[in-house]
């Protein structure tokens, strides 16, 4: 019997929001423009009318690495607001269960020992481009673990590595480096050289946006204790393979350069031990696999909206 029957998403018109609406139609999913988050008084009036029994939290001004870097003001002051007025007014409208995302971008810069676990969740500092994100992440964090101390409540979180997929944003300027990737092989004719941002060394463990909602479903009730669980694939390639795989899949004859001027966190990969002993063996879905279906779905969209056009 299912734990919870009322189930609210925060961010469910966004990437991770989508996917999880395709499995769980059901549950109620909050956009910013039904509610703004950074306004406690109404999410407080919205939470009386739904009163949901469960919370997951996913709203979060979210970008990739030039965003980041570009609007770290920004960054810091939406997601410390969004944060705070969530989890507290959980807390006053008598919600006890609240699971929240903060992401691998919380972990140090560098550390002598990976793959880095939960206990790393505070450690050393976040890399430079992800500061201000990584410290509102780490802030929700502790949020969670005090309320649900103090409060008796079980308000706790996970931390999910990269996420790509369908839905996600293909805007070249803000988007991760997946989705940016995709689009460029897709846009780019035979022959023409293809730019990547970066020296392409560093390593990501790549998660498919479909794996992570259903984890999500399954932590939501399984999950108790303040662990920041971390939600990751056992792969850790780096950047330069995610582009040799997608190549390879789409068959383009590109040639590829790379511009080092500036770079991405070199590693950050976490152990998905914890997950595992939680919700037991999970088949993840294979990067090159995971790559080519979300090229095959971008490419479709494209279609369409050309001949909407
Ligand atoms: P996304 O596609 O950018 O969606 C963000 C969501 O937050 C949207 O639904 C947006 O609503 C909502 N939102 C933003 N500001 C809001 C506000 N003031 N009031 C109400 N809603 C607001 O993000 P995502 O990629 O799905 O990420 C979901 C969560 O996973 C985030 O917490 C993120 O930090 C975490 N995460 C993501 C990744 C990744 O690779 N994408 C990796 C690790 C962790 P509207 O669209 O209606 O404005």
């Amino acid at each position: 019997m299912a734990l919870f029957k009322n189930i609210l998403v925060t961010g469910g018109s966004g990437f991770i929001g989508s996917s999880l609406r395709k499995i769980k139609p059901n549950w109620k999913y909050l956009s910013s423009k039904e509610c703004d988050l950074t306004d406690k008084n109404a999410f407080y009036e919205y939470l009386c009318d739904v009163k949901p029994d469960a919370i997951i939290h996913l709203a979060a001004r979210v970008g990739g690495i030039k965003d980041s870097i570009n609007n770290q003001g920004e960054f810091l002051y939406l997601n410390n607001l969004i944060n705070i007025n969530v989890i507290h007014q959980a807390y006053r409208a008598n919600v006890k269960r609240v699971l929240s995302a903060l992401s691998t971008c919380c972990f140090q810069d560098k550390s002598n020992s990976y793959p880095l676990n939960e206990e790393n969740i505070l450690s050393g500092t976040p890399t430079d481009s992800n500061l201000a994100y990584g410290y509102a992440k780490r802030m929700l964090f502790l949020q969670s673990k005090y309320y649900s101390e103090n409060y008796k409540l079980t308000y706790n979180t996970f931390t999910p590595s990269n996420i790509y997929g369908p839905h996600n944003s293909f805007d070249l300027e803000n988007s991760h480096f997946i989705s940016s990737m995709i689009r460029k092989f897709y846009e780019a004719k035979e022959g023409e050289k293809i730019t990547f941002w970066g020296t392409g060394k560093p390593l990501r463990q790549s998660l498919y946006v479909d794996d992570l909602a259903e984890i999500i479903v399954l932590l939501l009730e399984k999950h108790l204790t303040n662990l920041p669980i971390i939600v990751a694939p056992n792969e850790n390639i780096s950047i330069k393979d995610h582009i040799k795989f997608l190549q390879r899949r789409v068959n383009k004859n590109n040639d590829i350069f790379f511009d080092n001027s500036i770079d991405g966190q070199f590693r950050k990969d976490g152990s998905n031990k914890e997950l595992i002993s939680l919700i037991g063996d999970y088949n993840f879905t294979p990067l090159e696999e995971g790559l080519y279906k979300t090229y095959d779905w971008y490419s479709k969209e494209c279609k369409k909206l050309k001949l909407n056009n």
